[in-house]
C-alpha cells in the first residue's frame, strides 16, 4: 500500500482532461531535495543556504559541488537554481551594504547581485558548469525592469563564454515574478525567458503593501486576495503560449489554490517536499474548463475570504 502510494506520487500530475501540470519541490539544501518523493523537478532551489552564516563567499568549485549534490538528490531531474536572493534583511558580511530603512524596498535579490559583479559571476560560472552535467534552469529573483533582466542575461552570457564550452544544451533561463511591475508587464519580459515563476510570498507583500512576517498586517497579506490573483492572471496572459508560468510561493501548496492557479493558466506548482504528493492528487481532480470558470469568478470576488469559500474543496 505504501508502495502503491509512492508509485502514484512518482507519476505525472495530469488533469482530468489531459493537461500535465509539473509539480516541483522547493529546496533549501540537498537534504531537502532528497525527501521530495515524486517531485518532477526542483522548481526553486534557494541558493542562499550556501552563502549565509559564513565570513567569505563560497568559490566556484564549492558551489558547483553543492548544486550537483542537489541534482543527485533528485535523481538527475531538472533543478531550478535561483541566483542569490539576499539583501538588507539578510546581510552578508562579505558584501558591502548600506543600512536601509526599508530593506524589502532596497538593494535585495538581483539588485544586489548586479552591484556585486564578482560574486554574481562566480555563482553564474558554477551554475553553467552544473548545467553542462545535468538539466538546470537558472532563475533571477526580484526583477522589476526589463533592463535588469537583460543585465542578468548578459552576465550569464559572459559566464557561458568564460567557461568556453558553449551554451549548455539543456539550460533554461527564467525569472521570478514577485514585483507587481513585472507581473503587469509580463509580455515585455517573455521574449527574453523560457519561463516565469511567480513568487507569491513577495508578490503578495508588494501588492497589498503588507510586510511578510509582520503579524500586525498578516490578515491583509493573503495570496488569494483578488488583487494578487489579477497579477497572476496578467502574468499568464503576458507569458503567451511559449513561456511556462510556475508558482513557487507557499500558496501553491494550499488545498484551495491548485484549481484556481491552474484555471488562471499556471502549469507548474513548486512546493515544500511534504506537500508534493498532495498537490499532485489535487491536480488530478481538476477539470480545466471548470477551473477556468472558477478563476473567472475569483477574479470578480470582493475579497480573499470569498475566494477561499469559492475554491474550498467540495464547493
Ligand atoms: C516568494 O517570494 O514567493 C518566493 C518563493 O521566494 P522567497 O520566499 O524565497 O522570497
Ligand atoms: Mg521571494
Amino acid at each position: 500500500r505504501a508502495r502503491a502510494a509512492r508509485a502514484r506520487a512518482c507519476e505525472p500530475a495530469v488533469t482530468r482532461d489531459g493537461t500535465t501540470v509539473l509539480v516541483g519541490v522547493n529546496a533549501g539544501s540537498a537534504a531537502d531535495a532528497a525527501t521530495a518523493t515524486g517531485a518532477d523537478l526542483a522548481g526553486l532551489v534557494r541558493t542562499e543556504f550556501l552563502f549565509l552564516g559564513r565570513d567569505d563567499a563560497p568559490g566556484v568549485d564549492e558551489q558547483e559541488a553543492a548544486y550537483r549534490d542537489v541534482a543527485a538528490a533528485l535523481g538527475g531531474r531538472r533543478i531550478t537554481l535561483r541566483t542569490l536572493d539576499v539583501g538588507g534583511d539578510k546581510p552578508l558580511p562579505y558584501v558591502p551594504a548600506a543600512a536601509e530603512a526599508n530593506p524589502f524596498l532596497g538593494v535585495r535579490g538581483l539588485r544586489l547581485a548586479l552591484r556585486a559583479p564578482d560574486l554574481f559571476a562566480t555563482q553564474l560560472r558554477a551554475i553553467v558548469r552544473t548545467a553542462h552535467a545535468t538539466p538546470v534552469s537558472v532563475m533571477f529573483p526580484m526583477v522589476s525592469t526589463v533592463a535588469e533582466l537583460l543585465a542578468a542575461r548578459a552576465a550569464l552570457d559572459a559566464a557561458i563564454a568564460a567557461e568556453g564550452r558553449g551554451v549548455p544544451p539543456q539550460l533554461q533561463v527564467g525569472m521570478m515574478v514577485e514585483v507587481p511591475a513585472a507581473a503587469l508587464r509580463a509580455a515585455a519580459f517573455a521574449p527574453h525567458v523560457d519561463f516565469l515563476s511567480i513568487g507569491t510570498n513577495d508578490l503578495t507583500q508588494y501588492t497589498l503593501a503588507a510586510e511578510r512576517g509582520n503579524d500586525a498586517v498578516a490578515a491583509l497579506a493573503d495570496p488569494l486576495d483578488p488583487a494578487v490573483l489579477a497579477l497572476v492572471a496578467a502574468t499568464c496572459r503576458g507569458a503567451g503560449d511559449d513561456v511556462l508560468v510556475a508558482v513557487c510561493g507557499e500558496v501553491a501548496a494550499d488545498d484551495a489554490a491548485a484549481a484556481l492557479l491552474v484555471g488562471l493558466g499556471v502549469r507548474e506548482l513548486s512546493v515544500a517536499a511534504p506537500a508534493v504528493a498532495g498537490v499532485k492528487q489535487s491536480v488530478r481532480g481538476i477539470d480545466l474548463a471548470a477551473a477556468a470558470a472558477l478563476a473567472e469568478q475569483a477574479l470578480r470576488a470582493p475579497d480573499a475570504e470569498t475566494v477561499r469559500a469559492l475554491a474550498a474543496p467540495g464547493h
